[in-house]
């Protein structure tokens, strides 16, 4: 057991640093600027971060969310994607221990916590990540043989088609991004699990809009970016999503 925990904790570790690349990709994929030079800076001031200014939560933390040369705040960004990798990773770990499933289920959660970042700041879901996410969550399927293949090509037509449809039927409001993202799910995930995240998605994102629009806080017209509620969902699905359909088909006994 204790050796377990500390396995789980080495996980979060990495993904931890991890979760600091995450944030580059997300400040620069989006400008298509390159992920590996220049090193880090302040966006305030310039000021190249040295490294032990750059170690994930610790250094925010340290720092108390300031730059070190010009005191501008440091985005709370940073450390939730930190943080929220880690956790992803503890929890795949913890669920899969050192198998290959791991490997997938931490591509598939990295990506997710990526695309939330991008869409939370830039509105897009970017092609660069879903579009590979696609052809990974596929192939992995083919390999390890964790979801059916079939299931997993099934996913990708059903994923991607249930935002078609909307897409078409609403005439906007949902972005091809959002297609994209739905037929990556499908691929990882498999049609039956795929729909567990996409209801998931909805619950959320809904619940979130009614909250906001009864507050005060966004108007009707104000765009509600999806990407982050469909990610949240995609790792729902991914942890529990057996589980779910287990229960549903068992009649919600158990
Ligand atoms: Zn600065």
């Amino acid at each position: 057991m204790e050796h377990r925990l500390l396995h789980v904790l080495t996980a979060a570790l990495f993904g931890l640093a991890v979760g600091s690349f995450v944030n580059v990709v997300a400040s620069r994929l989006p400008a298509g600027r390159s992920l590996v030079r220049p090193g880090s800076a302040c966006p305030g001031c310039g000021v190249a971060i040295v490294w032990h200014d750059n170690i994930p939560i610790l250094s925010f933390v340290l720092l108390r969310g300031r730059c070190r040369a010009c005191t501008m705040s440091i985005a709370w960004r940073y450390p939730a994607v930190e943080a929220t990798t880690g956790a992803l990773w503890a929890l795949a770990w913890w669920t899969w221990g050192p198998t290959v499933d791991f490997a997938v289920a931490v591509i598939f959660v990295t990506a997710l916590v990526a695309i939330t970042a991008i869409d939370v700041e830039h509105q897009i879901i970017p092609d660069v990540i879903t579009l590979p996410g696609i052809v990974t969550g596929l192939v992995a399927n083919l390999a390890t043989e964790r979801v059916n293949w079939v299931d997993s090509a099934l996913g990708i037509v059903v994923g991607g088609g249930i935002f078609l449809v909307i897409i078409l039927a609403s005439g906007g409001g949902m972005g091809g991004g959002d297609m994209k993202l739905g037929a990556m799910f499908g691929a990882f995930l498999g049609w039956k699990v795929t729909l567990v995240a996409l209801f998931v998605a909805v619950v959320l994102g809904g619940g979130l809009a009614l909250i906001l629009l009864a507050s005060g806080r966004v108007k009707r017209k104000d765009p509600i970016p999806f990407g982050p509620f469909l990610a949240a969902g995609g790792a729902v699905g991914l942890f529990w999503g057996e589980r779910v359909i287990r229960w549903y088909l068992g009649g919600f006994g158990d």
